[in-house]
């Protein structure tokens, strides 16, 4: 129920449109979220600036706000790192505990900087509010939020600063949301609180054409629709966590993407639902995306038999790992076998190959054939770029325009997949900037 104090994220549908989704357009006692990244919290002293403006916005009315924010920039890669170098596979328990523990850094640091702008706040981390999570360490995915300490901080006059990326289970073990989970935090409680809308401030201006740290043409996409934000988060657009997009669309919940250092500044990046908007002429391709966390496995010169394959991606899927792009070549005329490729995210690659070579094993390579191996190849020098754009449906020649483009740069593809919205193309990770630069040329500078 909407009015509990514990909100389950399990579907429902209200409009939110009628709010209006910036401040201008409501009224002050509507429940905002703001999330702060780790460039935002990246020091002390931009701990400070995020304080004082969070207090000029409490001064000025603004008194039901919740904050969220992330661990400061660098820190949750330190821990990534400081376990992995005492365990090359460490457990996920431990490794999330660990990880989880840059944000309870960061939380406190804000609370006590507002504090100092005299504002009252009280810090929470996952397991003191209650944002529940299933139990999958390391990618979990949050199911409930107890609302009852933010309305009671906000029933006080207090400013509730939560701990993003972070989530506990119902056994009380800590959990993370993924890497870049905080936004996915900030939105579900936006939703749990019934917020206007939920305010993602970063160190960009908002969502861009491309990366522009890798294409300095990029242009500001004003107005986002969820389905395009979502294929952009997802393939790689890092701004926005993909889950983050997801929950938002399924729960109309507005996202305001800000840049922290320009607070003042009237460019932002709204993503919301623009289906049934007038006057919206979408543009064929909306931006270009590039995903580094790309490993190609190959599984060669397998028998040709659906119940090797379908065997072998049941077991990798078991493992828990992601596959993204399957591609097999046919088989040659009167040959029995086979080459498979598909792509996964660097970190899950050995885990993978691992899964599907015990299924060899077990399943394929008995007593009687030893000696017969899964033959495994790995290419870890990958990239994945896409374009991504819903006027793509009703515009023909994308992808010649895409492979084109690509071939007079003289870049290889190595694997395609396409959805209505999208062309991807796996290529050598050497080549990832250049290919977005000319296909950011291609397509959105014309
Ligand atoms: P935060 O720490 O605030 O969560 P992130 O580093 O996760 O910030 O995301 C912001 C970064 O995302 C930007 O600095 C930018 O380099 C990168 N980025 C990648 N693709 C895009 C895009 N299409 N638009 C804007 N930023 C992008
Ligand atoms: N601190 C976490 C990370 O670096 C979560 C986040 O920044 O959103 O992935
Ligand atoms: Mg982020």
């Amino acid at each position: 129920m909407l009015r509990s104090s514990c909100f389950c994220l399990a579907p429902s549908h209200w409009d939110r449109y009628s709010l209006g989704i910036m401040y201008q357009e409501m009224t002050k006692d509507t429940p905002i979220v703001q999330k702060y990244g780790g460039t935002s919290v990246g020091t002390t002293s931009r701990i400070k600036d995020v304080a004082k403006r969070i207090a000029e916005q409490y001064k000025d009315g603004w008194t039901r706000m919740a904050i969220v924010v992330s661990a400061m920039t660098g820190e949750t890669n330190k821990l990534v790192a400081l376990v992995h170098e005492v365990n090359a596979n460490p457990p996920a328990k431990a490794y999330d505990m660990a990880v989880a523990s840059g944000e309870q850094v960061s939380v406190a640091l804000m609370a006590a900087a507002l504090s100092a702008e005299g504002i009252s706040s009280e810090p929470f981390l996952s397991h003191q509010l209650g944002i529940l999570t299933d139990d999958f360490h390391s990618k979990a995915r949050i199911k409930s939020i107890n609302t009852e300490k933010i309305q009671d901080c906000w029933s006080r006059g207090v400013v509730p600063v939560v701990a993003g990326f972070q989530g506990v289970t119902e056994s009380l073990e800590i959990t993370t949301l993924g890497r870049g989970g905080s936004d996915t935090s900030a939105v579900a409680l936006a939703i749990a609180v019934q917020a206007g809308f939920c305010e993602i401030n970063t160190d960009v201006d908002g969502v861009f054409s491309c990366d522009p740290r890798i294409v300095k043409q990029s242009k500001l996409i004003e107005d986002m629709d969820f389905e395009v934000a979502l294929e952009m988060a997802s393939l790689g657009s890092k701004v926005l966590h993909p889950r983050c997009v997801e929950l938002g669309a399924k729960f109309q919940m507005p996202i305001v993407v800000r840049n922290t250092f320009t607070p003042n500044h009237h460019r932002r990046t709204r993503v919301m639902n623009l289906a049934n908007r007038e006057n919206l002429e979408a543009p064929t391709v909306s931006g270009v995306t590039l995903d580094r966390d790309v490993a190609k496995i190959s599984f060669l010169n397998l028998p040709f038999d659906t119940k090797i394959v379908s065997g072998l991606f049941a077991a990798i899927a078991e493992s828990g790992v992601n596959v993204d792009i399957i591609v097999h070549n046919m088989p040659e005329p009167g040959s029995k076998t086979m080459h498979l490729g598909f792509t996964t995210s660097k970190g899950e690659c050995k885990k993978a190959i691992h899964a599907a070579q015990r299924f060899w094993s077990d399943h394929i390579a008995g007593p009687s054939q030893s000696g017969n191996t899964l033959q495994v190849s790995t290419e870890e020098d990958c990239a994945k770029v896409s374009v991504v754009g819903v006027g793509m449906r009703s515009h023909p020649g994308v992808a010649a325009t895409t492979f084109e483009t690509l071939s007079h740069s003289g870049i290889d593809i190595r694997m395609i997949s396409t959805s209505e919205i999208k062309i991807s193309c796996v290529i050598d990770a050497k080549h990832a900037e250049s290919a977005c630069q000319a296909l950011h040329k291609a397509f959105v500078e014309i």
